[in-house]
């Protein structure tokens, strides 16, 4: 089974998809990962999630990814006496260290690190946005703020601070909780929420020991200001527009969504495009105008995958939001403008066998318009660079990793097969053949292009480059 496509599908699992039935149909409708979200899930219902997954997984007998979504440093006001409070623009509203019952006048803040950070002049945005506060005196033990826009409050509302640096790092209690659980599950991807600076990866790096790789998801504007390095020790990246689009103008949001996706491809990171792609599908079944042209944009930017969270995870249209998004990804992927957008944003390569093996097997496809590009990656190192070269022709993924043939399933244009090391450079050729034939990629008398590092398993010994004709019955010739 193969996508007609080279942009991948992130669907969030959630109460409307969390029975195998349904993950089955999401599969098949064209999700290519699986969202978990922690801040919704607990330890039993994640653990019961992935073993359904890996069920379906083994069924259609595809690799299947799956992304362990930590909640992070997500900031939350206590409760009130009365449950929710109207507020009056212009009045004053204290956040203190007081943890009793809320009325109209303050409420508590139970999170005392936050309230000696925030400075006078700073903005507290609750609820998403709805209500602003502005800080005028902070001491400390409290913050006393006026109410700037919004008249609604109530228990356990988000707190947004976009002009503070808060002083937590990126994993809560609740985080290492998560982490633990979810590692050793065996998740293939940890994204990890609201990180702040480069350093804020360093732990979950640590407690992961290569067991999953890490998503970083940019929703801060402290997190944009740092992006190159941020990057640079990310596995990937997640344009986090939810949140982003609380923490800055909103009208920011598209730019920085182009800076992120050019940034993570010149990089060679997955980068994920997330938040409000088909949100009115969460009660209709049809998208609007302007969802379907926001998806075709994240598709004509050369993101790496798609996402849905609201709409498949707890929306009325499940199936339909991810058969919506595949319909739109391959209609726009057909466009006659779409090479020559793809094309602007390539980057040069660098000085690497992977890189310039890449680079050339992406000509040699396109010169003598070959079937597939098969690489042949161990550690998934070579198939991040063969898709950077973001090639017109499908790249396939050979490894005999399970593993990183799920990792890899995030990644644009790359199918991924789990095969067994080739014992020599026939048999090479052979499984190469093979597995483009049958996985539907090649018939007989087509040709395609092999890229291996020999001797197989050597770190950054990409070196080898063939040309082969299919046979056929699938099998390999000169
Ligand atoms: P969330 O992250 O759905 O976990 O908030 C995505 C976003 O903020 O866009
Ligand atoms: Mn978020």
């Amino acid at each position: 089974m193969r996508r007609s496509r080279k942009v991948k599908i992130l669907a969030t699992l959630g109460p409307a998809s969390s029975d195998e039935v349904m993950i089955r149909k999401l599969f098949d409708a064209g999700a290519d990962v699986f969202r978990i979200n922690m801040s919704h899930t607990d330890h039993d219902s994640m653990r019961t999630l992935v073993g359904r997954i890996r069920k379906v997984e083994e069924e259609a007998g595809r690799p299947i990814g799956i992304l362990a979504d930590l909640q992070g440093p997500k900031l939350r006001v206590g409760k009130f006496a009365n449950g929710k409070e109207e507020l009056t623009v212009g009045q004053t509203f204290t956040l203190d260290d007081n943890a009793e019952l809320g009325t109209s006048s303050r409420v508590h803040l139970p999170h005392p690190e936050i309230l000696k950070s925030v400075q006078e002049g700073h903005r507290l945005l609750i609820d998403d946005g709805k209500l602003e506060l502005r800080a005028v005196k902070s001491d400390g033990k409290s913050i006393v703020c006026t109410v700037v826009a919004g008249n609604k409050i109530s228990d356990k509302k988000g707190v947004s601070l976009p002009d503070t640096d808060l002083p937590v790092g990126a994993l809560t209690e609740k985080d290492r909780k998560d982490l633990d659980a979810v590692l050793e599950t065996g998740v293939d991807w940890v994204a990890l929420s609201f990180i702040q600076r480069p350093e804020d990866l360093a732990e979950a790096r640590k407690i992961a020991q290569g067991r999953a790789l890490l998503m970083s998801k940019i929703e801060k504007p402290q997190a944009v200001a740092r992006l190159a390095e941020i990057i640079e020790l990310s596995d990937a990246l997640m344009v986090a527009r939810g949140d982003l689009g609380v923490e800055m103008p909103i009208e920011s949001v598209p730019g920085i969504q182009k800076q992120i996706t050019r940034a993570a491809r010149r990089a060679g990171k997955p980068v994920v495009v997330a938040t409000q792609m088909l949100e009115s599908m969460i009660t209709a079944p049809v998208p609007t105008r302007a969802e379907v042209s926001d998806v075709a944009t994240a598709v004509f930017e050369g993101a790496d995958a798609i996402m849905l969270s609201a709409e498949s995870a707890a929306g009325q249209y499940p199936v339909e939001s991810v058969a919506t998004m595949d319909r739109i990804a391959q209609q726009v992927e057909k466009d006659p403008t779409y090479p020559g957008i793809i094309n602007a944003q390539r980057s040069q390569p660098e000085a690497t066998g992977a890189d310039a093996i890449s680079l050339a097997a992406r000509e040699i496809a396109e010169t003598l318009k070959l079937s597939a590009i098969v690489t042949y990656t161990a550690s998934g190192t070579t198939g991040l660079r063969a898709a950077r070269e973001r090639p017109q022709v499908p790249i396939i993924a050979l490894s005999p990793i399970l593993a990183t043939a799920r990792r890899l399933s995030l990644l644009w244009g790359t199918h991924c097969v789990v095969s067994p090391d080739a014992v020599n450079l026939d048999d090479m050729v052979e499984r190469a053949c093979n597995v483009a034939f049958n996985e539907g990629f090649a018939t007989g008398g087509d040709r395609v292009i092999i890229t291996a590092g020999v001797p197989l398993r050597t770190p950054g010994s990409t070196n080898m480059l063939r040309i082969a004709y299919v046979g056929p019955e699938g099998k390999g010739s000169r």
